[in-house]
């Protein structure tokens, strides 16, 4: 998601590589679940976030899409993520005692917490909200432990590309609008403009939709469907 940043105002001024300490230690969040509440449609799910659901979960994405996740347009583009329920607006896999149900295959934004990622040129840097977690004293973790996320080299080239593919779409969507013909006309009621709706369905279809194979690596999956999109990107 784009969002404008002030890093003065949110952040300790710092920007961290993977092998960097940071502190943003809480002692195993305990007794707290601030973050997993209140968090609007902001928890959103990237391919590996649901493949792992899925794999988790043992659901598919519509499953995953009646029970636990919503859709919502984020920069023009229709994406999953975390259903936040109730009056308190608590995500749905918090449990009564307050602890996550799904820690093992949580999604990467929740793994990322309360850390943050810039991107800047060809890569990224994270950096440490400092206002979002009231959890003290802090610890200092490395940053690569705190993502507690395997193969950490080829995840972050995912996230990367993932943006990228994101970002580039986006700038699609930007562009002034083609002539509206019978071809590309939209029928659907969707209230979205044609090429919106056609990038947000296609990206929906093969990303999300489109079953993985549970057993099977994600990443190669991934690559296969990005090189897809890559060219469907292309003719839009
Ligand atoms: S706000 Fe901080 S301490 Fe509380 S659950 Fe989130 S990360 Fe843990
Ligand atoms: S998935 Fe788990 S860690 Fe993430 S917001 Fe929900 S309860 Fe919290």
């Amino acid at each position: 998601m784009r969002r404008k940043l002030n890093l003065e105002e949110v952040s300790d001024g710092r920007l961290y590589r993977s092998q960097d300490l940071v502190k943003a230690g809480c002692g195993d969040c305990h007794g707290c679940w601030q973050c997993c509440t209140g968090m609007g449609n902001s928890i959103l799910l990237d391919p590996l976030d649901v493949f792992r659901l899925e794999q988790g979960l043992g659901q598919s994405f519509p499953e995953l899409l009646s029970s636990a996740l919503d859709l919502n347009v984020v920069d023009g583009i229709v994406l999953p993520n975390l259903r936040m329920a109730g009056s308190q607006e608590r995500c749905v896999f918090l449990n009564s005692e307050g602890r996550c149900r799904i820690h093992a295959f949580r999604p990467g934004f929740c793994r990322l917490f309360p850390l943050g990622r810039i991107y800047e040129g060809d890569g990224f840097r994270y950096f440490l909200q400092v206002h979002e977690c009231p959890r003290q004293p802090k610890t200092k973790v490395k940053i690569s432990k705190w993502l507690d996320t395997p193969n950490l080299k080829t995840y972050e080239d995912f996230v990367l590309s993932w943006h990228q593919f994101l970002k580039k779409a986006e700038a699609l969507l930007e562009q002034p609008s083609r002539p509206e013909t019978a071809e590309n006309r939209s029928d659907t009621g969707t209230g979205l403009p044609d090429t919106t709706r056609q990038l947000s369905l296609y990206i929906l279809q093969t990303f999300y939709l489109a079953p993985y194979d549970l057993s099977g690596d994600f990443y190669a999956q991934y690559a296969a469907r990005h090189a897809a999109g890559e060219a469907f990107l292309a003719q839009v």
